[in-house]
């Protein structure tokens, strides 16, 4: 007979039948009702123990947490909660857990912090809010590659060691294997890195994006979805230093074209996960209302998870160019009240995302793509617009978290390219095959970043990043 997952038993309606089982248990009440879950849904099946027929010594190993093995007859369920439930013929504990050692840990049935839950997160997807957020994960990550896939894209794997550092986007981390203690030195002074692995500095990826646009310029269309890294010091709830990126980028379309795609390609991972995740979401968003009572009334979120989601989906993306956006912002109440942590007085400033929010959530009312940003808040390689000032940038912005995607129309003139680069500083022999591209039948194009641990925050309602990740890389922090 075959092994069926509780999500199987659980969906099945005929009864009578005899099934087995695997999973841990989650508890263990009245010597007779054995909560089993197995990781394939939220949802527990209900196992009822003939306790009165079964050994002593077998029914004091069925503990929280122990691996178990059930053979049963599957039957309509007598209590509330549940349409079947399994009649337990015989149980084999696979492997067992001490009552003791399990009580010093978050599989112990009772509420438990966040932070307690980090410090155990090789035990954290045995509870219900982690495995929720992490099928979640799984699901959107299967979206993303499905969408591109049916749109004619190619997955392209960016190298995660690189060897330049020119690209702006953050700090690196370096990859060498010089022995640090007695690394070999130049005449004056420095560390020979011609005498590294790679002989010369490397670093890992900050970013896709520039090898992604060489293939862009000879596949068409292409996405990468990989680790990158950033030496972040900052301690927030929403950066990582390892996070994972999903970076489209296509041959031939402009700003406007990217700005479809990427308003196309979110609402179809959101509207993929409201369908194929429901128990998940609903057990999530019940979280969030818990949790929403515990708090003042101002921070209470005025949308339900699933109002959230159906926001972005069934709404049309406000497009709004910056300098619109700052006039807006200039002459808003908070930025008059001074409510506004950074006041918004001019042209030119970046914004944050306590503005983006306010445009998103109090102005628009529906998620907003900001356009056409000063060139010198943005990378080297945007497309410079005619007026000289601002260049073909666009930020994506959601409710609840601000700038959820970055993107732009890269700059394919080589000749402004270049002075772009130097007046940045940036050495034209560190990115000569970037430059390349634009010598051999140079074009238009454009792409796209999103952090894809955002994009799970805002699917899950998790509010610190390290709750999306299965083993978060934060500074002072790489334990597991
Ligand atoms: P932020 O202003 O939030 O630091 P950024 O401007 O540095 O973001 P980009 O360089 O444009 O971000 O990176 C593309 C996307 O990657 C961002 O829109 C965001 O979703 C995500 N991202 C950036 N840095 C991190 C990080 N340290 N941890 C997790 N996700 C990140
Ligand atoms: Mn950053």
């Amino acid at each position: 007979m075959n092994i069926s997952t509780v999500s199987e038993l659980l969906k099945l309606d005929k009864t009578l039948i005899d099934v087995e089982v695997k999973g841990w248990v989650r508890t263990f009440r009245a010597n007779r009702f054995i909560a089993l879950n197995d990781g394939s849904t939220i949802n527990n099946i209900q196992c009822v123990v003939d306790f009165e027929n079964t050994n002593e010594n077998l029914l004091k190993r069925i503990t929280t947490g122990a691996a178990v093995y059930i053979k049963g007859t599957l039957v309509e369920s007598q209590g509330k909660g549940q349409k079947v439930e399994l009649q337990v013929n015989t149980i084999e504990i696979l492997g067992d857990a001490d009552p003791e050692e399990v009580s010093k840990t978050i599989l112990q049935p009772k509420r438990h912090t966040l932070e307690f839950l980090r410090e155990q997160a090789h035990l954290r997807t045995r509870t219900n809010t982690f495995s929720a957020v992490m099928r979640l994960r799984s699901s959107l990550s299967f979206a993303i590659h499905e969408y591109f896939n049916k749109n004619g894209f190619y997955n392209m794997h960016a190298p995660i060691i690189t060897g330049s550092d020119a690209e702006g986007a953050g700090e690196m981390f370096r990859v060498s294997t010089l022995d640090p203690k007695n690394p070999p030195l130049s005449e004056d002074g420095e560390i020979d890195y011609t005498q590294d692995f790679f002989g010369k500095e490397t670093n890992l990826t900050v970013s896709g994006q520039l090898e992604a646009e060489t293939y862009a310029m000879s596949l068409g269309k292409v996405y990468t979805f990989g680790p990158t890294f950033r030496a972040e010091n900052s301690n927030t709830s929403r950066h990582l230093a390892e996070f994972w990126m999903i970076e489209p980028e296509v041959a031939f379309m402009d700003l406007d074209g990217n700005m479809d795609l990427a308003e196309d390609f979110l609402k179809y991972v959101l509207k993929y996960i409201l369908e194929s995740n429901k128990e998940d979401l609903a057990f999530l968003e019940q979280r969030l209302i818990q949790e929403d009572k515990t708090k003042p009334q101002i921070e209470r979120s005025t949308m339900t998870l699933t109002e959230k989601l159906r926001f972005v989906i069934d709404n049309n993306f406000k497009r709004v160019s910056y300098t619109e956006a700052i006039d807006i912002l200039r002459n808003s109440k908070p930025n008059k009240k001074k409510k506004f942590k950074y006041l918004i007085n001019e042209w030119g400033a970046d914004l944050q995302s306590e503005h983006e929010r306010f445009l998103v959530e109090k102005h628009f009312k529906c998620p907003v793509i900001l356009f056409d940003y000063p060139a010198n808040i943005k990378a080297f390689y945007m497309r410079l617009n005619e007026d000289e000032k601002t260049v073909r940038a666009m930020d994506i912005l959601f409710p609840g978290i601000g700038e959820i995607v970055g993107g732009s129309q890269r700059e394919e003139r080589l000749e402004v390219l270049k002075e772009k680069m130097a007046a940045l500083d940036i050495p034209e022999e560190e990115l000569w095959w970037y430059l390349d591209i634009r010598k051999y039948g140079t074009a238009v194009h454009s792409g796209f970043g999103l952090g894809f641990e955002r994009l799970v925050m805002f699917a899950t309602g998790m509010s610190n990043i390290r709750d999306v990740i299965p083993y978060p890389r934060t500074p002072q922090n790489a334990e597991f």
